[in-house]
């Protein structure tokens, strides 16, 4: 069945079930392609080249800057981090969707972006931004707490992020809430099929 190529920019505060959401998205639909970040960190443990990140120097990495190529990038922790332009044209014309997983800050920068791409631009046609809430603090909280990765000061750091995400959730297209995985997952389906006419 041919459908409308979206591009999908997907964020959620930690422990919101994210990066699950998205194995599952990505599991169950072919023609949605995950957008692999660029950086200037080393690789970490098992981290591939090109799966996890494009690992780049931090002079080619400034000389893509310079070409314009990055429809967004930042600089945390004295290491960059960017999203490139081109694979997501390429993807979008190839007639598949791509999806883009970053945080609030990113994601406004990518929208004031293609707000400013011309109506013709198949980025800005297949444009959708969804949020993912967490069904309350006080139940990330407690998820956070019973993944047993995080000593309790990154906890309250991670919710003090969360609140100040949660916060800028209005500046979303969609707003979904993780209270139950499948029910969340359902619902992240039911857009993606509605606006990408594949009911
Ligand atoms: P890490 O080095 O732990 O993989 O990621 C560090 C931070 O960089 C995370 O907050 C992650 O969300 C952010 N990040 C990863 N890729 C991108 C990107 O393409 N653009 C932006 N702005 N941030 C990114």
């Amino acid at each position: 069945m041919k459908t409308k190529p979206l591009f999908i920019v997907l964020s959620a505060p930690s422990g919101c079930g994210k990066s699950t959401l998205i194995d599952m998205l990505l599991q169950e639909y072919s023609d949605i392609v995950y957008s692999i970040s660029c950086t200037t960190r080393e690789p970490r443990g098992e981290e591939e080249d090109g799966l996890d990140y494009h690992f780049l120097t931090k002079e080619r990495f400034e000389e893509l800057l310079k070409e314009n190529a990055f429809i967004e990038h930042a600089l945390v922790h004295g290491n960059y981090y960017g999203t490139l332009k081109s694979p997501i044209s390429e993807v979008l014309a190839e007639g598949n969707s791509m999806i883009l997983d970053i945080d609030v800050q990113g994601a406004a920068k990518v929208r004031d972006y293609v707000r400013s791409l011309p109506n013709t631009d198949a980025m800005k046609i297949g444009y959708v931004d969804i949020f993912i809430n967490p069904p309350s603090l006080e139940e990330l909280r407690d998820r956070l707490v019973g993944r047993g990765t995080d000593s309790p000061q990154t906890i309250e750091k991670r919710l003090m992020n969360a609140e100040g995400e949660m916060a800028r959730a209005g500046e979303y297209m969609y707003r979904v809430t993780n209270d139950d995985l499948s029910m969340c997952y359902k619902r992240l389906c039911d857009l993606i099929d509605a606006l990408s006419g594949r009911m």
